[in-house]
């Protein structure tokens, strides 16, 4: 009979999205009239910007004419897309566009890069943290089992807590396989250039490598911030960096990601790039044309412009939360160079209680940072993705009730 895979069964439901709903649904029912208004939202709402829009139609109408017509284009990404990738964001980087391969997302890279990696590396992910890391490894085996309050056996966990800026230090046990996410999500904070330089020397030093997902890059605003780990001295030894145009430019329903692997990243004298490359063309026929052709349109100089005012917005309604939470006598962070504000609830509520207490006084609703590991207990993450003016209200209300 068959045998499935049973890492499966070990993996807890994870319930979060579906308990906000049901709670935002039963105050809805009981306050028919009362407007609820959704700072939880972990999805871009800005459309997509025209350049990109009239690159994808044109592509489009291209697939429809034998002349220009695309069957099956290359697996690791159209040419013309790695190439503007390569000159645009990594110009003095010295990534060549063999190094970029194209995909669907930064999700599916980010989980499937372990299929390159042996099965009984250690893993570390930061604490909280974007559970794809951790439920892909639970996938692969890697993770050991699952105990409620302690989390995975075999996963190596950085608390990332007030008490460090939000910022992972170096474990007792080292890890191998090493996830880093900045700007981060959950906790909108982003990491100074030495702190990463810091954490590519131990890299190097430790034969670990470094699984650092910039999906949130294009928010950084603070000057110094670096945008690639490549900036960092011997990154492209160590280091493998996943980007995406979701959050960038609003393509989370339209689907279009890259993730670098440097050819100088070598273990055992095996090379990473070609094994990606390998795993890229086994498992995938690459990005639809008219999608590669819109990702491109991103980097015109009017898609730029544009890309910038949708960011800007979403940095003003970040600003808004942060001065009303302030004024309101809360603590906050991120928020700069991210979406995500991540606040601490006052004392003595669980980031559960907040939620419904937020819900109740304000019908506000935000995420508690319960949801993403151990220490987002005591949190609360509010996304700057809603309106402008539902943002002001949101956060007007929030005043109002709490000073
Ligand atoms: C949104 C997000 C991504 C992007 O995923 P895509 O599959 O490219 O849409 C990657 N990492 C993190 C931490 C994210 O929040």
């Amino acid at each position: 009979m068959v045998k499935v895979n049973e890492n499966f069964a070990k993996l807890p439901a994870n319930y979060l999205f579906v308990d906000i709903a049901k709670k935002v649904d039963a105050y809805q029912k009981e306050n028919p009239g009362r407007e609820i208004l959704r700072l939880g939202i972990g999805d871009v709402t800005r459309p997509l910007v025209k350049p990109v829009v009239d690159a994808m139609k044109k592509a489009a109408d291209e697939m429809g004419y034998a002349e220009t017509f695309r069957g099956y284009g290359p697996e690791a990404g159209y040419g013309f897309l790695r190439e503007t990738i390569a000159a645009h964001d990594y110009q003095n980087l010295d990534i060549s566009p063999d190094e970029i391969f194209i995909s669907d997302g930064a999700k599916s890279d980010t989980s499937s890069i372990g299929d390159i990696f042996g099965l009984d590396n250690i893993v570390a992910v930061c604490d909280p943290v974007y559970p794809v890391y951790v439920d892909s490894n639970v996938m692969a085996s890697r993770a050991g089992d699952y105990k409620e309050g302690s989390g995975w056996s075999k996963i190596v966990y950085m608390p990332c807590m007030e008490e460090n800026s939000f910022l992972p230090t170096f474990p007792k046990t080292v890890p191998d396989m090493i996830y880093l996410c900045f700007p981060n999500n959950p906790s909108g904070v982003s990491i100074p250039k030495e702190q990463l330089q810091a954490w590519v020397d131990y890299a190097n030093l430790h034969g670990s490598v470094i699984l650092y997902d910039a999906a949130y890059e294009a928010f950084i605003q603070t000057p110094g911030v670096p945008h690639s780990i490549y900036e960092c001295q011997g990154a492209k030894t160590c280091a493998i960096e996943f980007r995406s145009f979701s959050k960038t430019a609003g393509f989370t329903g339209v689907r279009c990601a890259f993730t670098v692997v440097p050819k100088a990243l070598q273990f055992g004298g095996t090379s990473l790039n070609q094994m990606w490359a390998r795993h890229q063309s086994t498992k995938m026929n690459g990005v639809s044309y008219p999608v590669q052709r819109a990702a491109e349109a991103v980097y015109t100089e009017e898609g730029q412009k544009l890309v910038r005012e949708n960011l800007a917005y979403y940095h003003k309604n970040a600003k808004i939360i942060l001065q009303g939470l302030q004024h309101a006598g809360f603590t906050v962070y991120g928020g700069v160079d991210s979406p995500y504000v991540w606040m601490k609830v006052p004392e003595g509520l669980t980031s559960w209680q907040f939620f419904d207490e937020l819900l109740k006084r304000c019908a506000v609703v935000g995420t508690p940072g319960s949801g993403f590991g151990t220490h987002g207990e005591g949190y609360f993450r509010l996304t700057s993705f809603n309106t402008t003016e539902n943002t002001e209200k949101a956060v007007q209300r929030i005043v109002e009730q709490f000073t």
